[in-house]
């Protein structure tokens, strides 16, 4: 069993099982998801007995440390982690005037298959539990030795592809006994499943979501994304309006500038009609390109332009910062030239 993904009511029930007072649950999570404790042996309010039979039926697994990088720029931190069954993962820590954030992933690759994406190229290898999407956030906490205040789920894989760790991933982070990130301060990812989105609007998270759209109408976004073969832009902004209705939370919009693909006026002009009327703002990301793939990014001009007629629309847009780009290599590259080297990264 895997006791870092259980809810304190779900503690609870196990400590009851053993034969133990319901306040040891309490105890237990506050160790591991308040203090950060990776071992039991930290736990030195528990009964020396106890944290022997806890270890025994209850191995409680930590993150370890693969490598980590830091940005001389901006002082980004990317982070590979080993996962207990030695699969690699990779987690970034990105310092801003309002807090520490920490990008975090879902899964062990991905299966969405976006055509500019690092981190999709071997398929998925399997999903992270709840227990290792809070680690990432725990370790870089207590590694770093500074508070972390927003959880982005934007790294590898797809969150709404784990649903149900997802949402189990979320609530203990937001839980007030843990590490308590409040839910308004974690942002949520999707390359856009429409009947996804739809549930997790409808469990009372008041997450803010992101939407991967990279393109203003089916023709390019099916180019570039597998999931538009599946689902039309249509349905996922119904989805998206449905989400702000119950949620309230404005929605953002990740749009990738690739140089000749969907940088255009006209679709500056298209992508303004599809975001009108929503709640929401669009963030600007110059692309980054990736050895695999042949995308480059759009020129400064040409991205102050895309901008400029967003605004004219009076769509609310920003561009994204470019964080670590010393260090960076777009998500799950820092991954795959390690998993290349046989556990090495060169030249660093
Ligand atoms: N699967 C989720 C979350 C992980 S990807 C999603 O699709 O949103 C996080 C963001 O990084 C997405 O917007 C994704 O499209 C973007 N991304 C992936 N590869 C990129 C690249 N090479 N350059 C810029 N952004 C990229």
């Amino acid at each position: 069993m895997d006791i870092k993904s259980l809810y304190l009511d779900e503690l609870k029930e196990e400590m009851k099982r053993l034969g133990q007072p319901a306040y040891r649950a309490g105890q237990i999570f506050e160790w591991m998801h308040g203090k950060l404790a990776a071992s039991y042996d930290d736990m030195t309010n528990l009964p020396k007995d106890l944290r022997k039979q806890l270890d025994r039926q209850y191995p409680l697994t930590a993150l370890r440390v693969a490598d980590s990088l830091v940005s001389e720029k901006d002082g980004t931190v990317k982070y590979l982690f080993r996962l207990y069954d030695e699969r690699i993962i990779e987690s970034v820590l990105m310092k801003y005037h309002h807090g520490n954030s920490v990008c975090i992933s879902s899964q062990v690759g991905c299966r969405m298959g976006c055509a500019f994406c690092a981190s999709t190229i071997g398929g998925r290898e399997r999903d992270l539990a709840a227990s290792e999407m809070l680690d990432q956030v725990y370790r870089i906490q207590a590694l770093s030795g500074e508070r972390v205040s927003n959880v982005v789920v934007m790294g590898t894989g797809e969150p709404l592809d784990n649903y149900g760790n997802l949402v189990r991933f979320i609530r203990i982070l937001s839980d007030p006994n843990g590490i308590n990130i409040s839910a308004r301060n974690i942002t949520v990812s999707t390359c856009g499943i429409p009947d996804k989105i739809r549930m997790l609007a409808d469990e009372g998270l008041p997450v803010t979501l992101a939407i991967s759209l990279h393109a203003p109408n089916n023709e390019i976004r099916k180019k570039l994304m597998p999931i538009a073969r599946e689902y039309d832009l249509q349905q996922v902004m119904d989805a998206a309006g449905y989400y702000f209705e119950r949620t309230g939370r404005r929605l953002t919009f990740e749009y990738c500038l690739i140089d000749g693909i969907n940088d255009g006026e006209g679709h500056a002009e298209e992508l303004s009609g599809l975001v009108r009327g929503l709640n929401g703002h669009i963030n600007l990301i110059p692309v980054n390109p990736i050895k695999e793939k042949s995308f480059s990014k759009s020129n400064s001009n040409k991205i102050q332009k895309f901008k400029n007629i967003l605004e004219k629309n009076r769509i609310n847009v920003t561009i994204r910062r470019e964080m670590g780009s010393d260090i960076n290599a777009a998500c799950g590259q820092l991954r795959k030239r390690y998993m290349e080297h046989g556990g090495n990264l060169p030249g660093t």
